[in-house]
């Protein structure tokens, strides 16, 4: 088997770091801002500099392609993304990215045999932080493959217009043309150029760490769904209506959470998790009892059946009565548990015990681009502990050896799918 290097691992992740460093251990760069470019610049000259031939599609996803021995075979690909989430860390994303880079490095530098022509690239705007929604131009790219229900969230148009969220008026495709990186359509990943993708990326969360592995071999995205929750009351003012007579939106929302809860908790789902993560309160004035309350929900397990049981207590708010406020209940979102390809997974898990790995099995609870390109061609990903599963912060924090492990399996996996037909 061959070995990614600690020391180059260990250099491009302190040289990424710069590119958007907020001086307090993290960074922050937005896609396409001036410090995302940055960072493109410095994939491209490295990449370059091993002989890769660098092409950009018309979302400004970047592919750094060696050749292999055959012209005519598919792409391996291997790929995340170099945007963050403001005052985010240095390991979402990046390492993915760094990860394909340092496999690349490898194959050079060593001159390992291989058919097919491998790929690391950089996905745009996966984070959605400044120009919503998240996973924009994976969504965009498979859109063809995506599931009806999760299409409609994807629309070219209404990516291209886009508002960023600081001043409400740049549209994404105004910041496209900018960055000098919006090439062909033509470049696009399709299962017509490509074989197959690899993301590695930090686990996110805390379960390696608790169970004393450094390594995730990942089997699934877990399926989820998001409602808005509505409570309808009536304004009054907050001095003169008595309280027996109000319709506070505000509390009855309150009480719904606290349903919510213990029904949901009554059902006993092992490893189901649910999160109210948004509330908008209107008129959202101290002196004025609130006439409208929008509350969130998102709900993650692997299992269809769990997630139906779930769906009908939250449904089912709409029949009770809460403060006296009427309940509206709305999904929006929904998808399935999306599996790995499994021979894909196979490999990993296969180059993770030859490595002498210290690893589990375990499934994604977070959306990654990955999960996009799986619809489109075979696809899986590979973790890396996160200390304390911290992320989206800059205390973001994976070890080196970590990181080079999992650069080390994404590698050795790559050469076990450039040998199968
Ligand atoms: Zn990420």
């Amino acid at each position: 088997m061959y070995q990614c290097s600690l020391e180059r691992m260990k250099e491009k992740l302190e040289t990424f770091a710069r590119f958007g460093d907020t001086g307090n251990g993290g960074i922050t760069r937005y896609s396409l801002s001036e410090e995302a470019i940055m960072a493109r610049n410095e994939f491209i000259k490295r990449m370059e500099a091993i002989g890769a031939v660098i092409e950009k599609d018309d979302m400004a996803n970047v592919y750094a392609t060696i050749s292999g021995s055959d012209p005519h075979a598919k792409r391996i690909v291997m790929g995340s993304h170099a945007d963050s989430v403001m005052n985010g860390g240095n390991y979402d994303g990046i390492l993915g990215v760094i990860s394909a880079m340092e496999v690349l490095e490898t194959v050079v530098t060593e001159a390992i045999p291989h058919k097919h022509p491998l790929t690391a690239m950089i996905w745009t705007n996966e984070e959605g932080a400044l120009y919503p929604p998240a996973m924009m131009s994976s969504g965009v790219v498979c859109y063809k493959f995506l599931p009806e229900n999760i299409k409609a969230n994807f629309e070219y148009e209404d990516m291209m217009n886009s508002k960023n969220v600081l001043d409400g008026k740049t549209t994404f495709e105004e910041a496209l043309m900018r960055s000098g990186f919006r090439g062909r359509i033509e470049n696009r990943l399709s299962r017509e150029n490509a074989k197959c993708m690899f993301e590695t990326h930090i686990e996110q969360g805390p379960i390696l760490e608790a169970a004393g592995k450094n390594i995730g071999i990942v089997k699934c995205v877990l399926g989820m769904f998001n409602y808005r929750i509505r409570f309808y009351g009536q304004t009054s003012h907050a001095g003169t209506f008595p309280m027996n007579k109000r319709k506070d939106a505000l509390y009855a929302a309150a009480e719904a959470i606290c349903y919510i809860h213990e029904e949901i908790d009554k059902l006993g789902i092992a490893e189901l998790v649910y999160t109210t993560g948004e509330i908008v309160c209107h008129p959202n004035i101290h002196t004025c009892v609130p006439d409208l309350v929008d509350i969130s929900i998102d709900v993650r397990h692997e299992d269809t059946e769990a997630l139906k049981r779930v769906e009908k207590v939250v449904m089912g708010l709409e029949k009770l009565s809460f403060a006296g406020c009427k309940c509206k209940t709305e999904l929006q979102w929904k998808r399935d548990t999306v599996y790995w390809d499994k021979e894909l997974v196979g490999y990993v898990e296969e180059s993770a015990k030859e490595a002498g790995a210290n690893y589990k099995c375990i499934h994604s609870g977070a959306g990654h681009d990955a999960q996009f390109v799986s619809y489109m061609i075979p696809t899986t990903m590979i973790f890396v502990k996160s200390k304390e599963g911290l992320s989206h912060c800059e205390k973001e924090y994976s070890e080196p050896e970590d990181c080079t492990m999992g650069a080390t399996i994404m590698l050795n996996a790559v050469l076990r799918a450039d040998k199968k037909e």
